[in-house]
């Protein structure tokens, strides 16, 4: 599989065309980005760890149901991955009160959700991501009622499956972002990435965090918080 033409280069991402017009290749970079772009930096070797924490965890999400945009890891940053239209919506899943929730609503970071809270924001950087329901969602024509529907019930599957699966390892899921796409034939699919970039990962015994927070909070540590996902996950 060949990369072709940059499509597009994000933040953490470089996305790049392939000579199979439904197939592209991303490459994770060591970049760093916080409070919407403001805040930038590198996380040394971040680029791999996400890649491969991605494709470990979306192979095994796919063995669980959820059908993924995983094709197959090229290299230590690159994957080949299915082309879609991303849905524009982030998806966020809470099962523990932190970040923005916090704040919104005043809940201490660590409060336990009697029950798993679903939100959506629109993707759009120059108004910050900001949250919407979905009257808003029908309303703007982000997503039909099937597609969200889907979407919602691929987003509660993927965290079922991943608090169980991380809970063995010694960690806490308190809440991560999902996105979603639409491959050519409408079919709605898992696409982006689910790494400590994505996801709130603390350590259950000891309630250190083990994830993207480091970063946005000038803690320290984040390289090697990334490294201890990798070798719990991957045991490397
Ligand atoms: P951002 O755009 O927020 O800076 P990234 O640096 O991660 O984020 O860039 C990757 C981009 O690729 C994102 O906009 C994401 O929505 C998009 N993307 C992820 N998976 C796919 C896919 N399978 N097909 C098309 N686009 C994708
Ligand atoms: N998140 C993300 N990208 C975003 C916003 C949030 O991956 O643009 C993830 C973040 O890592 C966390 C969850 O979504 O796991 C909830 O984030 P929150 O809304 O609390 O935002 P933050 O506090 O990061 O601003």
């Amino acid at each position: 599989m060949k990369k072709l033409e940059q499509l597009y280069e994000g933040k953490a991402k470089k996305v790049y065309k392939t000579d199979d017009p439904e197939l592209l290749i991303v490459d994770y970079k060591d970049d760093a980005t916080a409070q919407n772009g403001l805040k930038k930096g590198t996380i040394h070797d971040k680029g791999i760890i996400n890649n491969r924490v991605t494709n470990h965890l979306m192979k095994l999400l796919a063995e669980h149901g959820v059908p993924t945009h995983f094709v197959e890891e090229l290299s230590d940053r690159e994957t080949v991955v299915k082309k879609v239209t991303i849905v524009p919506l982030e998806v966020i899943v809470r099962n523990i009160a932190a970040g923005s929730l916090s704040k919104r609503l005043g809940l201490p970071e660590g409060t336990k959700l009697k029950s798993t809270v679903l939100e959506y924001c629109y993707k759009d950087d120059a108004l910050g991501d900001p949250m919407v329901n979905d009257y808003h969602i029908f309303a703007m024509e982000l997503a039909t009622r099937e597609e969200l529907d889907l979407i919602a019930k691929y987003s509660l599957m993927v965290n079922d499956f991943l608090t169980t699966y991380l809970k063995d390892l010694g960690i806490e899921l308190i809440d991560f972002k999902l996105e979603f796409g639409k491959t050519s034939d409408g079919t709605i699919i898992l696409a982006d990435e689910i790494s400590p970039d994505t996801c709130r990962f603390w350590d259950s015994a000891t309630g250190e965090k083990l994830d993207k927070d480091r970063f946005r909070r000038d803690m320290g540590g984040e390289e090697d918080a990334y490294k201890e996902i990798m070798r719990r996950l991957l045991g490397e």
